[in-house]
């Protein structure tokens, strides 16, 4: 089908229809382009709907106003188009991207990742983006004819944000570009900043709300405490949540300005042709220099203030002990798995399924699995 918005797409854009194309053929959709297929695609699957009840920063039982892995890609995708329609880029391959990028996480977060990898370091480790690639091409079960949800080379691409060499090697087309070192479509590199402003500027927000994060530590960080100082002079006596909310609003437009305004200065300069072209420019989307190095001083923050809280780390521990002791049970004894889990080891190494099955569990799932398995008064 004809992209409607084709004609409004700059030439360094991705377009649906020069799409590299699916892995398993299939003919061209007749009401909608390549790449709002993929998007209908990832949030019809399972494991979308998943996200809702996936730990972001804090699990999802400890409060309803806080970030879920699914609220927290609504607000990648927000930014995300937002930058792709100011710079002409393709603004549903960045949604698709947007939407799909966290599909492999664990439950539990980091915590839950790092307990996996290191469960699964003898056969051959686990990397939440290459799960979430195998998300989207292996382990969806909706289409009578392929597994996954065979979305397009330009989907799978944005969503294998970093990978490995090792595993770069066995994954085709994909794979590719680290060995090559190049650069993903700009969609893709814009989907992926678009990640770092979300939670940078959410985390601020949920960190603040929880208590564990006080105004005053914040004052500290450049980037806050300047659109802080400029909320208070327009708004004196302002309540101190609309304070926040204000900051924090600034704060996201700071960001994306700069993006944009930094991006579009590095498109005249090296002036891309098409979406290879772009591919083989280098890093394009990018912040400003003094931006970059404000936006690696909140990151740290929140790192040392925020995912280091003690009130973090001892979920943390938790999360870890549930994941490395349910990784532990199956891979004793396999039978404790699920019978279309089991069923899996005819195709898939025991460890990897295993793996598989822990990854796509909610937070709440794990918790009740764990007690399913060791608690002695069930
Ligand atoms: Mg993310």
């Amino acid at each position: 089908m004809i992209d409607p918005v084709s004609d409004a797409l700059a030439p360094y854009a991705a377009r649906a229809d020069q799409s590299r194309g699916r892995r398993h053929p299939e003919s061209a959709p007749n009401s909608r382009t390549e790449f709002q297929r993929d998007r209908d695609r990832i949030i019809h699957s399972t494991a979308f709907r998943r996200l809702e009840y996936k730990t972001q920063v804090f699990v999802n039982h400890e409060g309803d106003l806080f970030r879920t892995r699914l609220t927290h890609s609504l607000e990648v995708a927000q930014i995300g188009r937002a930058i792709a329609r100011t710079l002409r880029l393709n603004e549903d391959l960045v949604e698709a991207i947007a939407l799909a990028h966290d599909l492999g996480h664990t439950p539990f977060g980091h915590a839950g990742q790092d307990a996996l990898h290191e469960c699964m370091k003898p056969y051959g480790g686990f990397e939440h983006n290459l799960q979430s690639l195998r998300v989207v091409d292996e382990l969806e079960e909706r289409y009578p004819a392929f597994n996954g949800l065979n979305l397009t080379f330009e989907a799978r691409e944005g969503i294998l944000k970093h990978c490995s060499i090792i595993n770069a090697r066995t994954l085709g087309d994909v794979g590719e570009r680290f060995l090559k070192r190049q650069q993903p479509s700009i969609e893709a590199q814009v989907a992926n900043l678009a990640d770092e402003i979300a939670y940078n500027n959410h985390d601020v927000d949920d960190g603040l709300r929880s208590g564990l994060l006080h105004l005053a530590q914040l004052e500290e960080v450049p980037l806050f405490a300047r659109h802080a100082a400029g909320v208070r002079s327009e708004y004196p006596g302002l309540a101190e949540r609309r304070a926040i909310n204000e900051t924090v609003r600034r704060m996201i437009n700071a960001l994306v300005v700069d993006l944009t305004d930094e991006t579009k200065r590095r498109l005249v300069e090296a002036a891309p042709r098409s979406v290879d072209d772009a591919r083989a420019a280098g890093l394009l989307a990018a912040f400003s220099e003094p931006v970059r190095r404000e936006a690696d001083r909140m990151k740290s923050f929140l790192h040392d203030n925020l995912y280091r809280h003690y009130r973090v780390m001892r979920m943390t521990a938790k999360a870890r002990r549930i994941v490395a002791d349910l990784f532990g049970a199956f891979l004793a004894e396999p039978k404790l798995l699920p019978l279309d889990h089991q069923l899996r080891a005819a195709t898939v190494e025991t460890p990897r399924l295993i793996a598989d099955y822990v990854a796509g569990m909610t937070d709440r799932y794990a918790i009740s699995e764990h007690h399913r398995l060791f608690g002695i008064d069930s």
